[in-house]
């Protein structure tokens, strides 16, 4: 059993590629052996055996061996570009407008078929903002602090401060003690959290899990920052007991702790509390840290899961992040940010030019995001949102039990919409569902608009491309 978990942990992240089975793929009824050698801690070193559609419970999640196996990655990220489409040049006024017209037309149909195809990220493709059509004529721009206004009159201020106050509150954070604004994108939070817990601890360590988002340790690169990447679980969710063993060896040092708030390839949810509980128990007091959730797709879906552990500004956490064009749905890139005020001086300057703060990363800010996101929290309410993630995580169940009964290695972490199985071995596939792969696996990101036909024919192709191969 215990080598059982493990080798779950090593199909993952340290990618030992599994030995290729009998037949390479195809898709007979055989006994799978399965040996995979993982890299870390402790040495994955079992064989997980099973016969034929055999179930094992491995806390909470569900492995399977089958005949099929996924192909090896390549080792190299190759450079493969889209063609370009060339600026034209025209003479010809009516023959510029006609075909810059076909242009777009051929476009905007390429757009829907592969809206309709799409799997692998999570975003929630299922939205509807028509009514905002009239605004695409106007450069709308935050530009600085969201409290401050600059001497740009253009701007979505007062959609911004009404998202951020609708955040501050399903977080519990008070509206004069929270400070926040609409980010480029879950990464850009990232980035911004971990730098306010640079400037208010300036020496101290950042420590994330592993199986964190690329943006982390980005972060910590361009930040120059001393980090210490803490091991995973067999669900993805951070090992505490690593945490706790390298903060026990810092202890001198002022501690910066990313939380996963939903990993973003298995959708685990890193267990805020004990984090904290072990900070205070190495002896650390809340001058000393500073916890950054990293909630850019679960930030906005655990709140509506009922018993699921709860992100809030009553805990000693210090910000808070989340991706808008993820669960929410919005149809530009984006993400919102929120910390405490306290601690925003740190990082915060008057700028005379912008007549306004610097403590946002970017100057320039979409001021269209804000007016998206309060449209649809404002379209869907709580219920709404509430309703949404109960048809993914229904969704969700369904696809992994599909999967599973087909004999496809999958698992699926409880609370989660991500579904995790082996990746495909058919490029042609993996392309048409826009999967994202990570070493020998691929997930699905259930989200709304992933509806249960959708799976059915998913699933059906994903068969049907086993059989050919
Ligand atoms: C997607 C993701 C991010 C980055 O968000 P972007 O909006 O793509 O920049 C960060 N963390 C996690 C866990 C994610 O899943």
């Amino acid at each position: 059993m215990e080598a059982l978990g493990k080798d779950v942990v090593g199909l993952t992240v340290s990618a030992p590629v599994p030995v290729p089975l009998k037949g390479e793929g195809c898709a007979e009824e055989e006994v799978g052996v399965v040996e995979a050698k993982g890299e870390r801690g402790g040495g994955a070193k079992g064989t997980l055996r099973s016969e034929g559609s055999g179930e094992v419970a491995v806390e909470g999640l569900r492995t399977q061996v089958s005949p099929y196996q996924a192909l090896p990655t390549s080792s190299k990220i190759v450079r493969n570009l889209a063609e370009a489409q060339p600026v034209m040049v025209f003479k010809n006024e009516e023959e510029r407008k006609k075909a810059v017209s076909k242009v777009i037309k051929d476009y905007a149909a390429l757009l829907k078929q592969r809206t309709a195809t799409h799997m692998g990220y999570p975003y929630n493709l299922a939205f509807e903002y028509g009514d905002l059509d009239c605004l695409l004529k106007y450069c709308i721009n935050n530009l600085g602090d969201p409290w401050i206004e600059s001497n740009y009159g253009v701007h979505s201020r007062q959609f911004e401060l009404g998202v951020l106050n609708w955040f501050a509150q399903l977080w519990e954070v008070d509206q004069k003690e929270y400070w926040g604004y609409i980010t480029n994108c879950g990464t850009e939070g990232n980035l911004h959290g971990i730098l306010v817990g640079r400037e208010n601890l300036p020496d101290g360590i950042l420590y994330s899990s592993e199986e964190s988002h690329y943006s982390v340790f980005k972060a910590a690169s361009m930040y120059r920052m001393d980090y210490r990447k803490v091991s995973s679980l067999a669900t993805g969710e951070m090992d505490c007991e690593h945490l706790k063993t390298l903060l026990e060896e810092n202890k001198d040092k002022p501690a910066i702790v990313n939380v996963n708030i939903g990993t973003t390839v298995k959708g685990a949810i890193d267990d805020l509390d004990r984090v904290i509980e072990i900070l205070y128990d190495v002896g650390y007091t809340e001058e000393r840290f500073y916890i950054h959730c990293d909630g850019a797709l679960f930030g906005m879906m655990i709140p509506f899961i009922k018993e699921a552990p709860f992100v809030t500004f009553k805990k000693p956490i210090g910000s808070v992040s989340v991706s808008g064009h993820k669960f929410m749905g919005c149809p530009t890139p984006c993400g919102l940010v929120i910390t405490r005020s306290k601690y925003i001086d740190a990082l915060s300057d008057d700028i005379e030019y912008l007549n306004s703060r610097d403590a946002t990363i970017m100057g320039s800010r979409n001021g269209h995001a804000a007016i998206y996101m309060w449209y649809t929290l404002t379209m869907k309410g709580y219920e709404g949102f509430t309703e949404d993630v109960k048809k993914c995580l229904k969704n969700a169940h369904y696809l992994h039990s599909l999967l599973f009964s087909k004999g496809i290695r999958t698992m699926l972490n409880e609370r989660s919409s991500t579904v995790v199985f082996e990746k495909p071995n058919c490029g042609e596939f993996i392309r048409k569902w826009q999967l994202a792969c990570q070493a020998d696996i691929a997930h699905v990101v259930v989200m709304p608009n992933i509806t249960k036909e959708k799976i059915d024919q998913f699933v059906g192709e994903l068969m049907e491309s086993r059989a050919r191969a």
